[in-house]
């Protein structure tokens, strides 16, 4: 593979989410780092779909695969995108992934895209170890506001499938103050964006001129030292 690789300063690119063949993507771990390194990223977080079971043989696997960028200048993560689990459940799956080593914890929000159980956002707003509320679609400035309190980022997607929410998300983030972050939900290498493009997501979404440093660098910095990572 031809790579150019940028040099440390210039890397400006952080995504908390996105998914391999371990569940429901089309790439290895090691492929989605190799590309978001060559893209220019600073950090990708591998987020691959928990449930019920045991999340320990997964984050292992991606662990063993994030040994080869020890020392690199992209900052790898692993973790979960806690998925399609009822609300009631959810906070002993967080508690799992976070004892079996996940570096970040994200939920599956209520995307309008998927039958995602009804109190899923309500439930994960409510808790203080959840890193990101993915696409959590029509959010209610209740949920926002307990999102605020707890420390939970939202996120606009750059995914097409949940993209018709981002807007909403947006202006109710706006409206409360909440920190947000765009990330990629890519399922391929080829779904990984670059600063630029992910900079044009949140533009699109409605995220002002004067707060797009917060969006794409600032909180993504907070985010990634809250994880563990230089
Ligand atoms: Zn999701
Ligand atoms: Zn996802």
């Amino acid at each position: 593979m031809p790579s150019a690789r940028p040099s440390p300063a210039a890397r400006n690119r952080f995504d908390f989410h996105s998914h391999t063949f371990l569940t429901d993507g089309t790439s290895s771990a090691t492929d989605m780092w190799r590309e978001a390194d060559v893209l220019g990223h600073r950090a990708l977080a591998i987020t691959d779909h928990v449930a019920l079971e045991d999340p320990a043989p997964l984050l292992e696997r991606l662990r063993q695969e994030a040994k080869a960028w020890e020392n690199e200048a992209l900052q790898t993560l692993v973790g979960v995108e806690v998925t399609m689990v009822h609300p009631r459940k959810i906070p002993d799956v967080v508690r799992a992934a976070r004892r079996a080593g996940a570096e970040v914890v994200i939920v599956h929000g209520e995307t309008p895209a998927n039958p995602v159980p009804p109190g899923t956002n309500r439930v994960v707003v409510e808790l203080n170890d959840v890193d990101v509320l993915a696409h959590p679609g029509f959010i209610t400035v209740e949920e926002a506001e307990l999102a605020k309190a707890h420390d939970v980022v939202l996120e606009v997607t750059a995914r097409r499938l949940h993209i018709v929410a981002n807007g909403h998300v947006v202006r109710t983030a706006l409206e409360v103050g909440n920190d947000l972050i765009v990330d990629s939900d890519a399922h391929a290498t080829d779904e990984l964006v670059t600063f630029e493009a992910a900079r044009t997501v949140a533009r699109g979404a409605g995220v002002p001129d004067a707060m797009l440093a917060r969006v794409l660098t600032e909180t993504p910095r907070r985010l990634l030292r809250r994880c563990g990572k230089p």
